[in-house]
């Protein structure tokens, strides 16, 4: 199997899964107890907050530990709006369902949320969102690289006006961490979201980083754990490999972005050459260096994915979390693609363990597939396949 679905989750990394497995049957403390069990679980997780906050140039008690993306996204929205006076949150039309679902959410239980559109790439419009903003807004939420299209916002351009007007700005940065640099303190922003297992680290943990004095009503109470911001027990051996896996994504960054990349590229050239009536989406100019994203006409997306699948490739056609809900992508709806195209898409994410050989098996198993489906397409002789 040739794994090509790193926008939805990736491995653990050998070094990680070393670092947390004594936390599970050796140093199993409670980090709130007073032993030298507590005192030790106590101290990895400060390690690994001092870690998860050094990737992203901040200071160590601005990072909240959550369990995972959408908790950190749901944590900054529900907690900005909710003590807020201002009642309007501002946020795009191609945000994560981890986004979206809040703000719908929001909105009945009365808050104001408008959704800035996209250019064709995916890129939202800075004098739009500029102008968007209103006396009433309290938050800005844009996210810095879309999971689908890779397509990346100007963040620090977003920040900038979001703090001319004194407003919060939020920014899921889950798919930007580990490909491209993030400093917080250099970009501006208030609040970003991240997660452990799009970095190679486990599943069901991640971050929410809180600039110093922005202030957040706190979303799980009970023991008063994370500074009161979110109670319960602490999840220590997912933190520790959290932290380590943020040291390697800092580490190496460059490295892992530059091979990324030319994994893309060369998947991406081959394929446009030796495909007819394909298509490449996003903003390729700028976007996430793990990401391809193609329409090919005349193909369904969820049959070339099976098919996909049988000959030993796993890709997807875009979010994960809606695949099984199977309704159209809301990002390439914004974007302006055809219902035509939106079918004939396909989504490859590439990872650290990738080879380029595995980029060439691939493209000899996409043409097959492509060219048996196109066989029994009803666009056959539109196209004249
Ligand atoms: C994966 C992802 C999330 C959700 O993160 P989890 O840790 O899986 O909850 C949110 N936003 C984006 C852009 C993502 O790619």
């Amino acid at each position: 199997m040739i794994y090509l679905d790193n926008a939805a989750s990736t491995q653990v990394h050998e070094e990680v899964f070393q670092e947390m497995l004594p936390y599970f049957r050796e140093q199993y403390g409670n980090p709130s107890s007073i032993h030298r069990y507590g005192r030790l679980a106590s101290k990895a997780v400060e390690t690994a907050r001092k870690r998860i906050a050094e990737m992203i140039n901040a200071k160590p008690h601005e990072i909240l530990l959550t369990s995972g993306g959408t908790e950190s996204n749901n944590t900054a929205l529900f907690g900005v709006m909710r003590q807020s006076k201002a009642k309007q949150l501002i946020t795009s039309h191609i945000e994560h369902d981890a986004i979206l679902e809040p703000c719908r959410r929001l909105e009945k239980e009365g808050f104001d949320v408008i959704y800035l559109p996209v250019n064709s790439y995916g890129l939202v419009d800075i004098e739009n969102l500029n102008r968007s903003i209103t006396k009433e807004t309290a938050l800005v939420s844009v996210m810095f690289a879309n999971n689908e299209v890779g397509t990346i916002q100007p963040i620090k351009e977003i920040a900038q006006i979001c703090k001319q007007h004194s407003v919060l700005f939020h920014t899921d940065a889950i798919q930007a961490v580990g490909k491209i640099p993030i400093d917080v303190k250099d970009l501006g922003v208030d609040l970003l979201s991240i997660s452990s297992h799009k970095i190679n680290g486990p599943k069901g943990i991640g971050a929410l980083y809180i600039r110093d004095g922005a202030a957040l009503d706190p979303f799980i109470l009970g023991g008063g754990q994370e500074n009161g911001m979110r109670s319960g027990t602490e999840n220590v051996a997912n933190i520790v490999g959290f932290g380590k896996a943020c040291i390697l994504a800092k580490e190496h960054l460059g490295k892992n972005a530059s091979h990324m990349k030319s994994l893309r590229d060369h998947l991406t050239s081959r394929i446009v050459s030796e495909i007819s009536h394909v298509s490449v989406n996003g903003n390729v100019e700028n976007k996430t260096p793990n990401n391809a994203h193609f329409t090919f006409l005349g193909v369904n997306g969820e049959d070339l994915i099976i098919k996909l699948d049988e000959y030993g490739v796993a890709a997807s056609t875009g979010s994960a979390c809606s695949v099984k809900t199977q309704k159209a992508s809301h990002v390439l709806m914004a974007m302006g693609f055809s219902h035509e195209q939106i079918t004939g898409s396909l989504r490859i994410t590439v990872g650290l363990y990738n080879t380029m050989q595995e980029m060439d098996q691939t493209v000899d198993i996409l043409k097959k597939t492509v060219q048996e489906l196109r066989s029994v397409s009803p666009f056959k002789t539109k196209y004249g396949f």
